[in-house]
Parts: C-alpha cells; structure tokens; sequence
C-alpha cells in the first residue's frame, strides 16, 4: 500500500533538551525528509538525540524558491517533517507559508504539541490567561507606534517577543502608550539554567532592566486594559 504523504510540525525545545516528547523523536527518526531552519543548529539536538536523518535547508531566504518542489514531494508519498530553531514551527519561525500552501493543494497537514515560549510566558506571569493575543514581535521601526497605539485599549492580556537589547527601550514605549502602572512579566530564558520571571509594573520592570542588562531570549507579558464600562443596552438581554 503506498504510504500518503504528508506535513508534519514537530515543535523542539526552546532551551531544556528534556522538554522534546517521545513523539517528537520518533516523528524525526521516521520522516522522509526534515526541513531545517538552521541545520547546525538542528544537528546537535538531532546528535543527542540519535536521530540520523537528512536535514534539508528551509527558511525564510529559500522558503519561496523550495515550495513547489517539497509540495510536489508530499503529493509523492513523502512525510516531511518541518522543524524550527526551536519551538514551534510557525510561531515568530518559518512554517505558515509552507502550511497555508499545503492546505491549498489538499495536503494533510499534522502538527504535534510541544514547546513554545509564548504559553509557559503567559501561565507564569500571573496575569489573566483565561483570553490573551500574541502580538509575536514588534515592527522594529516603521508601524511600531501605529501597532502600540491600536493596542492601548486592548483588554486581553498581551504577548510579546523582544530581544534583549531592545526590552529597556519596548518597557518605556509600553509605558508611553499603556501607562507606567500596567501590570507586567518579563520571562527570560525560560526552561533554561538562568530561567528569571520578573513580574511588576511597566515603570518598574523598566528601572530595572535599564540598570540590569539583560541577556537571553525574552518573552513580556502585558495585562490588558481595564474594560470601560458601556452604557449601551445589554445585547444579552435580546437573548433572554
Ligand atoms: N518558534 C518559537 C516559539 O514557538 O516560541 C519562537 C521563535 S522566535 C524566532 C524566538 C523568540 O522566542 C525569542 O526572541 C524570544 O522572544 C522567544 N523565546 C524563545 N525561546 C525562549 C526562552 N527560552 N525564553 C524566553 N523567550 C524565548
């Protein structure tokens, strides 16, 4: 019987090699092929793991130019696995193309859960986790204001990947249009050894961080704005 081909998202640590499931490995032993954002990266955690198969080269600078041919590949038979740095393919990494196309041409499309920063980010900070959006990275220069200013009224709590030698510079902005008194996290290198989860407001998160820099990979969670309260009619109400 002739195998069917398919995508499959296979999420990587994000920094604590233990966090890979079982799944995950016998996903990357039993692909086809595996595409690759970076694969010296991908080698080492492929070489703890005793995964030998082929890694093949896929992000942002080919991800265009290699589409057709792996979409021709799948509608072969094959099973690609699509792996990023680490996380989950697709979050802030390589993959939305590549699924969006696939789901185009009928492909099956699988993707298996595991790590990424943006959760554990959340769940720790304390802050309400019931609705959230993940606002991923800010447009570094050009749109960064229109964005910040369209989310000054945003009531869910909000997600954010920063680097570290812009997080000082992101708090004050957040100041600027959320309001120094929001409540706020900075998650740094989380699951790794110097894991550090400082929660306060932005005013104070951002005394502290143009002192203390930072180093590491950086996720800030921002509690929404307070709900204004309406005067219009209950829409519930049509309901009853
Ligand atoms: N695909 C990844 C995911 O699922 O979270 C995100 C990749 S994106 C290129 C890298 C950004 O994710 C970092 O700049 C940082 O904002 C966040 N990140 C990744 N690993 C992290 C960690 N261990 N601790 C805190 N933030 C992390």
């Amino acid at each position: 019987m002739n195998k069917t081909g398919k995508l499959i998202l296979v999420p990587t640590p994000i920094g604590n090699l233990e966090d890979i499931t079982l799944r995950a490995i016998k996903i990357l032993n039993a692909a086809d092929v595996i595409l690759a954002e970076d694969t010296r990266v991908l080698s080492k955690l492929m070489k703890h793991f005793g995964i030998t198969n082929k890694l093949v080269s896929h992000h942002k600078f080919n991800e265009h130019k290699t589409l057709q041919n792996i979409i021709s590949k799948i509608e072969q038979g094959l099973q690609i696995a699509l792996i990023s740095d680490a996380g989950t393919p697709g979050i802030s990494d390589p993959g939305f193309l590549l699924v969006r196309t696939c789901v185009e041409h009928g492909i099956e499309v699988e993707c298996l859960p595991g790590p990424t920063a943006l959760i554990p980010a959340l769940v720790v900070s304390g802050l309400p986790s019931d609705r959230f959006v993940f606002e991923g990275f800010l447009p570094q220069k050009k749109g960064r204001q229109k964005r910040l200013l369209q989310l000054a009224d945003e009531t869910r709590t909000m997600i954010f990947y920063e680097s570290p030698h812009r997080l000082a510079k992101a708090l004050s902005m957040f100041a600027d249009f959320f309001g120094s008194e929001r409540q706020a996290c900075v998650c740094r290198e989380l699951s790794k050894m110097f894991e550090e989860i400082k929660r306060g407001t932005i005013y104070e998160l951002k005394e502290y961080y143009e002192i203390n820099h930072p180093k590491g990979e950086i996720v800030i969670i921002i509690d929404g704005a307070p709900k204004k309260k309406t005067t219009h009619k209950n829409a519930e109400d049509d309901y009853v």
